[in-house]
């Protein structure tokens, strides 16, 4: 069996997502990149049962090249961000409460509100601006590559939420930010009353992050 080593994690990344609550049922989905392929949960599997043999791959053109299953319905939205962004290599698709309602909201992104957004997504978290319904999956794939930009994740409007990372983990941690950011968002009545990280410290923060956090002295 080929990529053995990245459906293991996937399943593993599956339980431990399913046991937090972001997955229930069988929404949500999971991919990693690998060269030239992408490697992704089926769709309407049960997490519980679900074995490496599962999974499914598919190139970059979206063509199914291994796997019994048919691949995540959303797996545009997945395949689609991979062909604009050469730097993310893993993505998750939860289905979790703040982020759920947030993305029901009239914004056009939450703002970055905290210090781990401008360090982990690249700032604010953008929302689609029109629901698509589940079985246009282009077109929500299209939504959510054009949305997302330079950013790491991105609310489906009406929907929920998608984070991407360099690898697997990162990708859940920033599954787990996204959650707790829309939590705050939405815990804070007033919006006028929010003051968003200033413009120039959220590159500066971002970049700090990629490349000198962690080997700083001071
Ligand atoms: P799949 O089971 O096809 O991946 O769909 C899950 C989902 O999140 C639907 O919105
Ligand atoms: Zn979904």
């Amino acid at each position: 069996m080929t990529y053995e080593k990245e459906r293991n994690k996937i399943i593993e990344t599956c339980l431990k997502l399913q046991k937090a609550g972001y997955f229930p049922g069988t929404w949500g989905n999971v991919s990693i990149r690998c060269g030239d392929v992408i490697i992704i949960t089926p769709s309407r599997i049960c997490y519980n049962i679900m074995k490496p043999e599962d999974l499914t791959i598919i190139d970059i053109d979206g063509k199914v090249t291994e796997g019994i299953h048919p691949p995540s319905s959303e797996k545009e939205v997945h395949r689609q961000i991979y062909q604009n962004r050469e730097d993310i290599y893993a993505i998750v698709h939860a289905h979790t409460p703040y982020a759920m309602a947030a993305s029901a909201m009239e914004i056009e992104a939450v703002p970055c509100l905290v210090e781990e957004m401008s360090q982990l997504l690249g700032g604010s978290i953008p929302v689609t601006q029109v629901y698509v319904p589940a079985k246009e999956h282009a077109r929500l794939g299209e939504a959510a590559a054009a949305a997302i930009g330079n950013k790491n994740g991105v609310l489906l409007k009406n929907h929920g939420p998608v984070s991407c990372g360099r690898d697997i983990e990162e990708a859940v941690l920033t599954a787990e930010i996204i959650e707790k950011v829309c939590q705050i968002y939405l815990s804070v009545s007033r919006p006028d009353r929010f003051c968003p990280i200033p413009e120039p410290f959220i590159s500066s923060e971002r970049n700090r992050y990629l490349y000198q956090y962690g080997k700083e002295n001071t």
